[in-house]
């Protein structure tokens, strides 16, 4: 596994922490701490464009604003608000979500990604994001914003979507930090996604900077081990700009291994 050498990772937690608690975007699953409406904004999030989450996301929550409530609702109410959204499944997947979890005792859903994943539909990147967004957890986040992102910073050999799935995903995990876990999962994919930008990446007000390998060529690259025979491939281009997920791993579950908000998004 590459090695990111103490000081660097803590600057790059540091500068993007702050970076982020000024700079983010003020959306509605950011203002709150409930576990079902993240879970919510999350699979609302599935490939699709965050200014046409963000009213759906409302009304879903105004509806249904826990998953006992969500389970009392007929599907096909569920499927009325969600299926706007293009992407199916998603709805089906929340009215089961909320049916497996809604006698738990509040926050109804469980903390923990391994437990998490469990759940109908609910891939690694959803997982993650659930258990560390709303839970704390200390668990990693990988979406293609993050794979590009990491591309840069770390000027990767060979270059991510060449890399081993895994190999992100525990690059990543040896970055999230113990304090504020889903704050930095979130300002990772929030600076992928508006400042090192798929083209055009915005350098000059980007505040990992000082830290980046493409910008910095006497820091060094992360090295990779070569990937053997069957890996898993990385998220394809046009995926990637749709902002969309794939990864073989998680097919048919949201969550795999590319993410919520892309480039064009405005999360
Ligand atoms: S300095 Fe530029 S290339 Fe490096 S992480 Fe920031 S935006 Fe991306």
């Amino acid at each position: 596994m590459a090695r990111i050498p103490v000081r660097r990772r803590r600057r790059i937690v540091r500068l993007l922490l702050a970076w982020y608690r000024v700079e983010r975007r003020r959306l509605p699953w950011r203002q709150v701490a409930d576990p079902w409406a993240i879970l919510v904004s999350e699979i609302l999030l599935h490939q699709t464009q965050v200014d046409r989450v963000v009213p759906v996301y409302r009304d879903f929550v105004r509806r249904w604003p826990d998953p006992t409530s969500c389970a009392a609702a007929p599907l096909a109410d569920v499927k009325r608000v969600t299926d706007p959204l293009g992407y199916h499944v998603r709805g089906g997947w929340l009215h089961a979500i909320a049916s497996r979890v809604r006698d738990r005792p509040p926050p109804h859903l469980p903390r923990t990604a391994a437990e998490l994943r469990r759940l109908p539909g609910i891939g690694r990147y959803t997982a993650g994001a659930v258990a560390s967004i709303a839970f704390g957890a200390r668990e990693p986040l990988v979406d293609t914003n993050v794979v590009r992102l990491f591309e840069r910073l770390f000027r990767l050999e060979p270059d991510g979507r060449r890399a081993l799935s895994p190999q992100l995903w525990a690059l990543a995990a040896t970055l999230v930090p113990r304090a504020a876990p889903g704050d930095f999962n979130q300002a990772l994919m929030e600076l992928g996604a508006l400042v090192c930008r798929p083209r055009r990446p915005r350098c000059g007000v980007c505040p990992l900077e000082p830290v980046c390998a493409t910008r910095c060529p006497r820091l060094r690259s992360v090295r990779f081990e070569a990937a053997p025979t069957g890996a898993v491939p990385a998220p394809s281009r046009s995926r990637a700009r749709r902002g969309g997920r794939s990864g073989g791993q998680n097919r048919g579950r949201i969550g795999g291994a590319a993410g919520r908000h892309g480039p064009g998004g405005v999360r």
